[in-house]
């Protein structure tokens, strides 16, 4: 390994991310002497640069898209979560043995419990769409206790098989029941839910908005977006209008970077007001 320990986060596209900012923030709190830094690797660089790691370059780091799935195919050693998920997002050595693992869903679970504590052992969540960051949603409420999620999905095959899939890996005492769906559905299933929760990219800046009326839902029901960039996307606004409890994206995205700081640089890290502020500032600077 080098002096100074190093990590990455590795994608493509790379420029906009904004883990650099997080991590190297957290190096200095701690009079870290480290570095972590942005990759840009293009999918067909993927397996070379997995094999340079041996040479001990880094501690470890972060895949984000597109490689999130890819990584689970070359042979590491993939954790508990990462497995059941199909994706890692973080990756460390064990002596000379690489690991990855997924701590997209550990992120959820927090930021919930800090924004919104009262969250678990609900009846029924709503879940709206279906791709790589709504697994790891679905994981998160399952383990916190939901009866019933029903997830919502333009394309409804994608629904349907995560459903299916993940059903087929919940523990049998389990009693969490799954159901797709789709958007035509959503204002009936609205009417008894608890958690709704945006994983599609809708709403986030440069794409077009969720249009849906958040009227149905209980004056108790929770809604969270995990899109963090605008922190408080439309649909955040709308339901706070209406007066419920809203939680945004950013906090996952900061929580789940804690386990891999503390791997790498051996350090567990704190999610504070002062990291949020640089994550919104940086933002504000990348919109510009
Ligand atoms: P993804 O795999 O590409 O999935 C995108 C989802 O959005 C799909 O369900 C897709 O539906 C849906 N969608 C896209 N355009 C749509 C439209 N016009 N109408 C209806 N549905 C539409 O993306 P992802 O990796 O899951 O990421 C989704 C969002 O989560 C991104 O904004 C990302 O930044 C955010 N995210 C945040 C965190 C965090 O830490 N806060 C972590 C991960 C991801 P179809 O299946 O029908 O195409």
């Amino acid at each position: 390994m080098t002096a100074t320990p190093q990590a990455f986060v590795i994608g493509d596209p790379i420029s906009h991310s904004l883990s650099p900012k997080l991590h190297n923030h957290w190096l200095q709190t701690h009079a870290i002497n480290g570095n972590y830094q942005a990759v840009h690797i293009r999918p067909d660089e993927l397996t070379s640069f997995v094999a340079e790691l041996k040479n001990g370059s880094y501690m470890g780091g972060n895949i984000t898209i597109p490689h999130k799935k890819s990584v689970m195919q070359m042979g590491m050693n993939a954790g508990k979560t990462a497995t059941i998920l199909q994706a890692a997002n973080t990756l460390w050595f064990d002596g000379n043995e690489i690991h990855i693992d997924n701590t997209d869903a550990y992120g959820f679970t927090e930021n919930m419990n800090d924004f919104a504590p009262q969250w678990k052992n609900q009846n029924k969540a709503i879940i709206l769409g279906a791709g790589g960051a709504a697994v790891a949603i679905l994981w998160a409420i399952v383990q916190a206790g939901y009866r019933k999620i029903v997830i919502i999905n333009r394309t409804q095959i994608k629904a349907q098989q995560l459903c299916q899939r993940i059903a087929s890996v919940v523990d049998p005492k389990n009693s969490t029941s799954f159901y797709p769906a789709g958007y035509d559905q959503l204002d009936q299933q609205m009417l008894d839910c608890d958690l709704l929760v945006n994983t599609t990219a809708m709403g986030m800046v440069g794409q077009a908005e969720l249009k849906i009326n958040l009227d149905p839902l209980p004056p108790t029901a929770i809604v969270s977006d995990i899109v963090y960039n605008p922190l408080q996307t439309t649909l955040l606004k709308k339901a706070a209008k209406r007066g419920l409890q809203t939680v945004d994206g950013l906090g996952m995205l900061i929580h789940q970077a804690v386990p891999g700081f503390e791997r790498w640089f051996g350090i567990r890290p704190q999610v504070t007001d002062a990291a949020r502020s640089i994550l919104i500032k940086t933002m504000v600077q990348l919109d510009d």
